[in-house]
Order: structure tokens, then C-alpha cells, then sequence
């Protein structure tokens, strides 16, 4: 249940039509429901409660402060990937919210900061990070606490763009040499290595690979523990599959059951760093059909969202679920199956007005005839979709609503015309931005 439901022939979210929503906001938008957002942390909560994990909400899987608070407010922690993240972390969360430093390229800078802000964990994803952090806290006076994200060399098992555990990625330390790392950081003055950190990659819709990552996990915590670092905290990341197609992504309670024996073999306290798995499927992207066009044998859909709003198409060949807000009689409310024939559509490639032919965001999909004016909804659009939004074509990015039962509230305005000026200068008149 996503509390995105069709009411009659009308899309609603939660208890707000959505045309009321494009009426009010504009198209393209984003669509938020609160309820499932948080019926999603509370699924992992609930799944996990027997370790009392620390739920590190990946901001950059939607960044957007309103719903990184709400995170915060229902318990969850951040995970960060730039100092950009943490600061956003540090403007959305309640006092003392855990927050988990992650990335391959942390500058000095960002390290200062995150110290300065009293990060709960970085991980540490080289053996030149290690003793650049180690540097930095010994400047400062402090001591580092770090996660040792490991590669554990697993079979591929998502989009060869989003796996990060496979031999040869950038992610992480090698599992051959991570304890020859570790070996000469023990009794460093500024680091303490107080956990092993794994993500997978993402998505990924089979507990199989996290019980593999699990195994190797506790061997190696054992070795460290043996080298004499204190370590304490399991980070497995975040990775757990969503609903894209149709209902194939698992409950958070099948990664639970391979993953808790870990913890409580190693006796660590656990950390989790979901985005997707909280908000993918909390949101659609709305956009208006401008134009019908045929051409090739070929039928396009012109619509006001395009690959600068929504990448993952172009990015990742990802799928989403496409259809009519308010489906005419001719056609299924809803398809259960969006990849079969449906009575009454005729295949469409959906694209947008961005100059690039990679600009769609279905191809071949079978949708009614639609006119100009009509309201679709890009389903299972909450995540890496408005955090990766660009202004190119300089295009003004979508705004976004966040609905709670009855209620819509604007949480990003449209930008603007002179948004799109404002951090640059005219060379020829020294004057900046919107001037
Ligand atoms: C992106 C990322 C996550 C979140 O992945 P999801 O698939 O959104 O759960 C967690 N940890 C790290 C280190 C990441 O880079």
C-alpha cells in the first residue's frame, strides 16, 4: 500500500486528488505521501527492532529537507555522501541525530567539517582516506571514528551502474588488503576503527547477497578484533529493492532475517542506510502531455517532464510505471502489468522536450491515446529522481508538494527565470545573477 490509489477514475494521493495538485502547482511536480514514507521507515524499524538498529536515512536518495526531517523526527539517523549532504542533514535533523559519512572523495575540508560536527562514523573507502581523516582529527585534537567499507567481491546483482560490491568498482577496500590496512592503524592517535561498513549496491530484490556479505562480514570483524581495533558497529548499508514494475521487491523482514544473526553473532550495534527502500515508492512525478507525434512508425507521447527532472531512465534503463491520472473508461483503472498488452493503449515512446534523443521516459509503452492537457503520473518516482534533477536545456526545476491525509503543502517552489542566473555574473556589465 503507497497511498497512491485511483478513487473512481481519479489518481489521489492519500486523500488529495492529484489534478487538484497540478491545478494548484504547476507540472511537472513531485508528489509526496507522508504515510508511506513513514509506513516504510517503520517497516525497517520494526523488521530490525531485536537490535535496535540506528536507521541512517540516505539523504541522496532525496534530499529535499522537509522529508529528511520527518526522518528525523520518526528516529532515523543520516547518511551523508558530501559535505553538501551534511549540511542539509545537520539543517533537517533534531539535535544529536546520528549522522554516517560515506563517499570515495571526502576533501580535508568536508572531513573538518563532519568532525567539527561531531560525525557519528565515517566510512572510509581508502587506504589514503583512512590516514587523511586520521590527519585531520589529529590536527584537531580529535579521534576519528571510522567504518572500514569493505568490497566483498560478490556475483553482479543489480544495474552494472549501481552495483558497488563487485570486483574492480571505486567503492571500498579491497577484501584482500583490508586487514593489512587495518593493520597499520592500530593505536593510531586520531582514528579509532570502530566498524565495518557494506553497501551492496542498489537495487537489489534478494536477501542472498546480504547473507554472502553477512558471512564475510563477521570473519573479518573477528580478524580486526584480533589486530586489537574496537570494533562495535556492523553498517550494512543500504541497497533493499522497491516496487518498479510490479510487486517484486521484498519485505524489509527477509534482509532482517539474514542480517540479525550477523549482529548478533559479532554482538555490534547495527547500522542500516536505506533511501530507496523509505522513499521510492513515496512519490510520483506529475507532468501534462503538450504534444501527440508520429513519426517512423513510431508514436510519441510530448510531455513537460523530461530526463532533467527524471534521469534514471536515461541513466540506468530504469522502469516506471506510466499512466493516466484520470484513465478514460476505455482502459483498466490501474494495469496489474504494465509490460503486457493492455486492452485498449497502443505503444508510445514517452519523452520530453530536453534537445537529446536519450531524453524519455518509457519507450514502447503501452498507454490510451492521450490529448493535450491530459495528466500522467510517473509511479515509484521518490527516489534518486528530484535529487539528481539538473537545470540543463536550462529548464526550471519541478517544485514539490508534500501531501499529509487532506492536506498539500508546497515543500520546493518551481524554480524561477532568474534561478536559473542567480550564481552567475555577466562579464560585460559586472552585474551578478538576476539583475
Ligand atoms: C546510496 C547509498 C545508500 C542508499 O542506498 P539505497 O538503495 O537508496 O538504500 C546507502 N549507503 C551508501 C554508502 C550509499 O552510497
Amino acid at each position: 500500500m503507497d497511498h497512491f490509489e485511483y478513487r473512481g477514475r481519479t489518481l489521489f494521493c492519500e486523500d488529495v486528488p492529484v489534478p487538484e495538485i497540478a491545478e494548484q502547482y504547476g507540472t511537472p511536480v513531485y508528489v509526496y505521501s507522508t504515510a508511506t514514507l513513514l509506513r516504510h521507515l517503520k517497516e525497517i524499524q520494526t523488521a530490525f527492532a531485536a537490535a535496535s538498529p540506528i536507521i541512517c536515512y540516505s539523504i541522496k536518495a532525496n534530499g529535499n529537507v522537509s522529508i529528511a526531517r520527518l526522518m528525523g523526527e520518526h528516529g532515523a539517523g543520516y547518511d551523508v555522501t558530501s559535505g553538501g549532504e551534511f549540511y542539509k542533514a545537520l539543517r533537517a535533523g533534531p539535535k544529536g541525530a546520528k549522522i554516517v559519512f560515506a563517499g570515495v572523495g571526502k576533501t580535508d575540508a568536508e572531513i573538518e567539517y563532519a568532525l567539527t560536527n561531531d560525525v557519528y562514523l565515517f566510512d572510509v573507502e581508502s587506504e589514503e582516506e583512512l590516514h587523511a581523516i586520521g590527519a585531520v582529527a589529529r590536527r584537531m585534537g580529535r579521534k576519528a571514528a571510522v567504518a572500514l567499507r569493505v568490497n566483498p567481491d560478490l556475483p553482479p546483482k543489480t544495474h552494472v551502474k549501481t552495483d558497488t560490491s563487485v570486483k574492480g568498482v571505486k567503492f571500498g577496500l579491497d577484501i584482500e588488503t583490508v586487514l593489512e590496512v587495518a593493520a597499520k592503524v592500530v593505536d593510531h592517535p586520531g582514528l579509532t576503527v570502530a566498524g565495518l561498513h557494506m553497501h551492496l549496491g542498489s537495487p537489489i530484490l534478494k536477501a542472498e547477497p546480504y547473507k554472502l556479505g553477512c558471512d564475510k562480514a563477521v570473519q573479518l570483524i573477528a580478524a580486526l578484533r584480533k589486530q586489537g581495533h574496537p570494533l562495535t558497529v556492523l553498517n550494512m548499508g543500504g541497497g533493499f529493492g522497491i516496487h518498479y514494475r510490479k510487486q517484486e521487491a521484498l519485505p524489509a523482514g527477509a534482509f532482517a532475517d539474514v542480517i540479525l544473526p550477523a549482529v548478533k553473532e559479532t554482538g555490534c550495534q547495527l547500522v542500516l542506510e536505506p533511501g530507496r527502500f523509505i522513499v521510492g515508492n513515496a512519490g510520483v512525478l506529475v507532468s501534462r502531455v503538450l504534444f501527440n507525434k508520429e513519426t517512423g512508425g513510431k508514436r510519441y507521447v510530448i510531455q513537460d517532464a523530461a530526463m532533467n527532472d527524471l534521469i534514471r531512465p536515461t541513466l540506468y534503463d530504469s522502469f516506471h510505471r506510466i499512466w493516466p491520472v484520470t484513465p478514460s473508461p476505455d482502459v483498466p483503472v490501474r494495469p496489474d502489468d504494465y509490460e503486457v498488452a493492455i486492452p485498449g493503449t497502443i505503444p508510445q515512446d514517452v519523452v520530453g522536450p530536453v534537445c537529446e534523443s536519450g531524453d524519455f521516459l518509457a519507450k514502447g509503452r503501452h498507454l490510451p491515446p492521450l490529448k493535450r492537457g491530459d495528466l500522467l503520473a510517473v509511479f515509484s518516482a521518490g527516489a534518486y529522481a528530484m535529487s539528481m534533477a539538473s537545470n540543463y536545456n536550462a529548464r526550471c526545476r519541478a517544485a514539490e508538494v508534500l501531501v499529509t491525509g487532506g492536506t498539500h503543502r508546497l515543500i520546493r517552489r518551481r524554480e524561477t527565470h532568474a534561478d536559473l542566473v542567480a550564481c552567475e555574473e555577466d562579464c560585460l556589465t559586472g552585474t551578478a545573477g538576476a539583475q
